[in-house]
């Protein structure tokens, strides 16, 4: 993030550094009409049925001078810039015209959009997000938010103001990177989520590390304690999916399930793991 970056110190590489910062902004403000962004979707799957049960909508971007940049890089910078708020429009439109492709095939129950604290605190994204949610009612494919402490430790009463309307739309919500901000259970119990996700940091080495493992074992008994649904993310393997399972958790995401993909490919993949899975049930396309 460049405000962590010292102001002006004579260190090799930080000029290029400075200027790749530069440079990526400066793009991203017209990427949308650019073009280079496209959306990508992560599976999610039940933990005890094997079921698809949604996926997340993870956005990707290939610049023609820059190459892909991964989101860890460009969303921050984004945020900062405030030209994160036409990503997130770009991203809602994508998703909703992808959700008539699944909906009408695929029946995927749900796809995840990732939300920012800008976003979260800005009445008129609300707005849009309610409209895009009305623009679905009653498809087989329904939207859900994902948001991060971030937008409660800035403005708490917009934030969970904005929550509440959502909520009362019938828009499903989650907490996401649980464990690795300020979240707290009091904190927690206010908000109108209905799911939390296991940050990956903690899911990533489960299988190897006896602190994660106590973390993870607790976080989901606390979610259940709360009524909350639990989604583990980084799950990147069969033991740690196992462990999961055992400890309760609902759901997992990660690569040992598969990793995010373009539409076409998800199509595809949704009706491969179906037939695989659930040979009586699969409907013909
Ligand atoms: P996130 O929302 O926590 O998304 C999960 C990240 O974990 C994704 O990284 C995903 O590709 C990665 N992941 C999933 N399973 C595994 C696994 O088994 N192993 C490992 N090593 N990684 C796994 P990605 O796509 O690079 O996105 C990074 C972050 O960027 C996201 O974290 C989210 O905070 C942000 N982001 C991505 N797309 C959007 C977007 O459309 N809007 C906003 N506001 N943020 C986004
Ligand atoms: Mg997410
Ligand atoms: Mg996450
Ligand atoms: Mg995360």
């Amino acid at each position: 993030r460049l405000r962590n970056i010292p102001a002006f110190t004579y260190q090799s590489g930080l000029d290029e550094q400075y200027l790749r910062k530069l440079n990526i902004t400066q793009r991203l403000q017209r990427v949308t009409e650019t073009g280079g962004l496209e959306l990508h979707y992560q599976p999610q799957s039940c933990l005890s049925t094997r079921k698809i049960v949604g996926v997340e909508a993870l956005l990707r971007w290939n610049d023609p001078e820059l190459g892909p940049v991964f989101p860890d890089e460009f969303i921050p910078l984004a945020e900062e810039t405030g030209t994160i708020s036409s990503l997130t429009q770009w991203v809602l439109n994508q998703a909703l015209n992808d959700i008539k492709a699944l909906a009408l095939d695929y029946r995927l129950a749900m796809v995840s959009i990732n939300l920012s604290a800008n976003d979260l605190l800005d009445a008129t994204m609300i707005q849009k997000l309610l409209a895009a949610q009305l623009s679905i009612a009653g498809s087989a494919t329904q939207l859900e938010f994902e948001i991060t402490e971030t937008a409660l430790v800035q403005d708490a009463d917009t934030a969970v103001h904005h929550l509440h309307q959502m909520e009362s739309a019938g828009i499903g919500l989650a907490m996401d990177d649980f464990g690795t901000g300020y979240s707290s259970l009091s904190q927690l119990k206010r908000l109108p989520v209905s799911k939390l996700k296991i940050d990956k940091s903690f899911v990533l080495s489960l299988v190897d590390d006896a602190d994660d493992q106590s973390i993870v074992k607790a976080t989901i008994a606390m979610a259940k304690a709360l009524s909350l649904k639990v989604i583990a993310e980084g799950v990147e393997n069969q033991v740690s999916a196992q462990l999961l399972q055992q400890w309760g958790c609902d759901v997992m995401q990660g690569y040992y399930l598969a990793k995010p993909m373009p539409l076409n490919r998800l199509i595809q993949w949704l009706k491969e793991y179906n037939e695989s899975h659930f040979p009586q049930e699969t409907v013909g396309n």
